[in-house]
């Protein structure tokens, strides 16, 4: 039987990034996708700029930004009556705004999930510690106090085999067969209205190319639609929305009934459309009342399933990987006692129940569930929600509270105040390194990081033994107060890139205080 550390279920964009950060942080790992490949429908497009700055800590940044499209090609998002017919409404996402730059040095990206599959696929396999099974699917599997033993099939040949994990990562998607087998439930709202997601062929630039948008929807008497930007010249989806509400089946979407739709949304009769698939879903809003059942983690859709609108459901999926690969890698090098990994729940279930409701709420307010609608309905926290990016602040045992008060923003959607409180995002700030201009973003990721003032030199003698990376940082930048430190405080950056612990001067006992300070994340204190 095949043994190894972690098993992955699901080759989506959540599983393939689970395999490179795994590999990247020294764990070995089985991926077995049932597809013999990537995706072929380009569902996701919006990456925000947290994920990227994810990207950009695994060192594909640059991979992902090739596949996607140029900023200047995705400037706003419009609302017309037909796309070559009156334009109801214009906004510039936050992603696209000036304001961004101060939150984030990297910005988001949008690459549709057909040609970012394939990238994290190829960072993933050029990993040595990383493999990935295609045509293989996860039948069975059982659990034991050890680890899962899971019964998997080459789907072209039909041969099975046995592997045996101590730990599974199940990404396998919305409809997860290891959630059901697991029991567990799903909280929320189920199937809150049906779509048809269209992709098809035609040039649509003399309607966009001067006013570049991510997603140009239609909203008429006769359909609520959208054109989804894919290459921003000959290659779009069409999302039909709210079919029941509109008295419209799924069945109705033939290849030509879709282009003769396509060619009304455009307000164009005779215009070429070449339809090249057609696939109908339905939008839940609803979050798994567990993400850890013994050895098995929910990750991504398996975790929580939202309506698109808003653009958080891979986003999610791949910060939730984030989240648990570290933990893993930890206990499984014996650095963290096993305790380590229930964090994973309680730090990432509330967060993705708090994402699940905003795009619910998006859907709602523009007419997803019902016919009627006045104006475009979007309410304003619609691609505008920088505390959702920004903004998720944990609360766990891996977190240790210094006593502050966490920071306060009148809307936790839209508004995202920096802060180095334990359990947030460390924030963007420039400093000076070794005579370089640096965001905090570039230092942080993969292991413990310890940003220390100019006089925390005692600090970065108590992180040496501890595998952490000292970075003391002097004052040409002002970046202390952002961290809430004096010059002999120090900040303990988790390799998630949230802060873990702070300590906003000198310690009495330095040594013994980071060493707890760790011992406790760890689990072992
Ligand atoms: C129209 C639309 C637009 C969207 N836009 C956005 C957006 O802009 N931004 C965003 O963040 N999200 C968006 N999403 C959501 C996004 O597509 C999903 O959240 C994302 O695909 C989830 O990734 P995943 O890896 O968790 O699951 P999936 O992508 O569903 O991947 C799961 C994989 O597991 C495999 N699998 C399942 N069962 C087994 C098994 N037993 N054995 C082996 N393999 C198995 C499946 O074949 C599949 O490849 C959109 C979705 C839609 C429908």
């Amino acid at each position: 039987m095949k043994e190894v550390p972690v098993l992955i279920a699901g080759g989506g964009p959540v599983g393939l990034t689970a395999s490179l950060m795994l590999s990247r942080l020294g764990i070995r790992s089985l991926l077995v996708e049932r597809h013999p490949g990537t995706a072929i429908h380009p569902k996701a497009r919006g990456i925000n700029a947290r994920t990227m700055e994810i990207f950009h800590q695994q060192g594909i940044e640059d991979d992902v930004r090739a596949a996607g499209l140029p900023p200047d090609k995705v400037g706003f998002i419009v609302w017309t009556k037909t796309l070559a017919g009156e334009e109801i409404e214009r906004r510039v996402p936050f992603g696209q705004s000036a304001a961004r730059a101060e939150v984030t040095p990297v910005r988001a990206c949008l690459c549709a999930q057909d040609y970012l599959e394939p990238v994290l696929r190829r960072c993933a396999e050029q990993q040595p510690l990383g493999m990935l099974q295609f045509d293989t699917e996860l039948t069975t599997f059982e659990q034991s106090a050890s680890g899962v033993v899971a019964t998997l099939i080459n789907t072209r040949t039909g041969e099975t085999e046995q592997v045996a994990a101590q730990y599974m990562i199940a990404a396998d998607g919305a409809q997860s067969r290891v959630r059901t087998a697991l029991g567990v439930g799903m909280q929320g709202h189920k199937d809150v209205y049906d779509s048809v997601n269209v992709l098809f062929e035609a040039d649509l630039r003399p309607w966009t190319q001067d006013r570049p948008a991510a997603l140009y929807f239609v909203e008429n008497e006769e359909m609520r639609a959208t054109f989804l930007t894919i290459n921003a010249h000959d290659r779009w989806g069409f999302l039909v929305n709210s079919l029941k509400a509109h008295g419209r089946k799924p069945e109705d979407f033939t290849p030509q009934h879709s282009a003769d739709m396509i060619r009304r949304a455009v307000g164009v009769p005779d215009l070429p459309v070449k339809v090249l698939g057609v696939a109908p879903w339905v939008a839940s809003a609803q979050v798994a009342e567990r993400y850890r059942v013994g050895c098995v983690f929910l990750a991504g859709d398996a975790a929580h399933e939202m309506p698109p609108t808003g653009g958080f459901g891979m986003n999610t999926g791949i910060q939730d990987v984030q989240n648990l690969c570290w933990k893993m890698a930890r206990v499984l090098q014996g650095k963290a006692a096993p305790a380590l990994l229930d964090t994973y729940h309680d730090e990432r279930q509330p967060f993705g129940k708090a994402i699940t409701e905003q795009a619910l709420a998006n859907a709602v307010s523009m007419g997803r569930t019902e016919k009627t609608l006045q104006g475009t309905g979007a309410r304003r926290e619609f691609l505008n929600e920088q505390g959702m990016i920004f903004g998720a602040t944990y609360s766990s045992a891996a977190v240790l509270p210094d006593g502050s008060p966490p920071p306060v923003v009148a809307n936790p959607v839209t508004d995202y105040a920096p802060s180095a409180w334990p359990g947030a995002r460390a924030p963007h700030a420039w400093v000076k390194k070794d005579g370089e201009r640096l965001s905090t973003i570039d230092l942080v990721g993969n292991g413990f990081v310890l940003l220390a003032g100019a006089k925390g030199g005692a600090w970065v003698d108590a992180a040496r033994p501890l595998e952490v990376k000292p970075i003391a940082l002097g004052d040409e930048e002002p970046w202390r107060e952002l961290y809430g430190i004096d010059e002999a405080g120090a900040v303990l950056v988790r390799p998630d890139g949230h802060v873990g612990w702070r300590s906003a001067g000198l310690a009495a006992d330095p040594d013994r205080a980071l060493a707890g300070a760790i011992d406790a994340i760890d689990g072992k204190a």
